[in-house]
């Protein structure tokens, strides 16, 4: 299987060749089509099988044909639990944005630091990566908008539960539009994960790797 038999785009397919990816995994393979297709997804993946290239090579194309955001509101939105996981997938998009023609900004915002340099540089976000918290905070503060979001993932969702950040996250989904595409990737599926599966996603694919 090769990444241009996936439904990216030319562009796409340059980035993934340029960051040096051979060939997808095979949560890319399943992934990636649907994604595309605008289809809500619903992904059991454990960290180390490539589940933040399946999510943020679509994202990027989808980002790719539109024009840089407006003002403080963010288009996608992934909500990850810890600041380790912010800063990778801010790093794993930023590795395929710098190949683009167009370079989508992307930044990840988490707590235990003091908010105004990440309040400074939210102008021209496009993907936000966000820990609960601290993402709330920067609402509060009208730092960032999230009521034009098209996209969320929420990443390692067994965790963000397992957290304490269930009431942070019902708080987010109430501040989001009602028409966007939603992924969500978790580990491991127990019954909180599941009731929050049901409520963030529509008829979702499946996918188990
Ligand atoms: P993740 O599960 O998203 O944390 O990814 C685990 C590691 O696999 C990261 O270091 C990625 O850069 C790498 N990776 C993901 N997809 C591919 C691929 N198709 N080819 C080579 N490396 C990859």
């Amino acid at each position: 299987m090769n990444f241009s038999e996936l439904g990216l785009s030319k562009d796409l397919i340059n980035a993934v060749e340029r960051a040096k990816y051979e060939s997808p995994y095979p949560i890319q393979v399943q992934a990636i089509p649907s994604i595309l297709e605008k289809k809500d997804l619903l992904g059991l993946a454990p960290t180390g099988s490539g589940k933040t290239a399946a999510y943020i090579l679509p994202i990027l194309q989808r980002l790719l044909d539109k024009e840089a955001a407006l003002e403080r509101f963010v288009p996608v939105l992934v909500i990850v639990p810890t600041r380790e996981l912010a800063v990778q997938v801010a790093e794993v998009a930023e590795n395929f944005s710098r190949f683009l023609p167009r370079r989508i900004k992307s930044m990840a915002v988490f707590g235990g630091v003091s908010i105004n340099p990440q309040m400074m540089r939210l102008h021209g976000v496009e993907i936000l990566i966000a820990t609960p918290g601290r993402l709330i905070d920067l609402i509060g503060r009208r730092a960032v908008g999230i009521s034009r979001v098209h996209t969320l993932v929420l990443d390692e969702a067994d965790k963000v539960l397992n957290m304490g950040f269930r009431e942070e996250v019902e708080h987010i989904l109430e501040l989001l539009p009602g028409n966007r595409q939603n992924i969500l990737f978790s580990a491991t599926m127990d019954q909180e994960v599941e009731h929050l599966t049901q409520k963030i996603l529509r008829e979702p694919t499946r996918i188990q790797v």
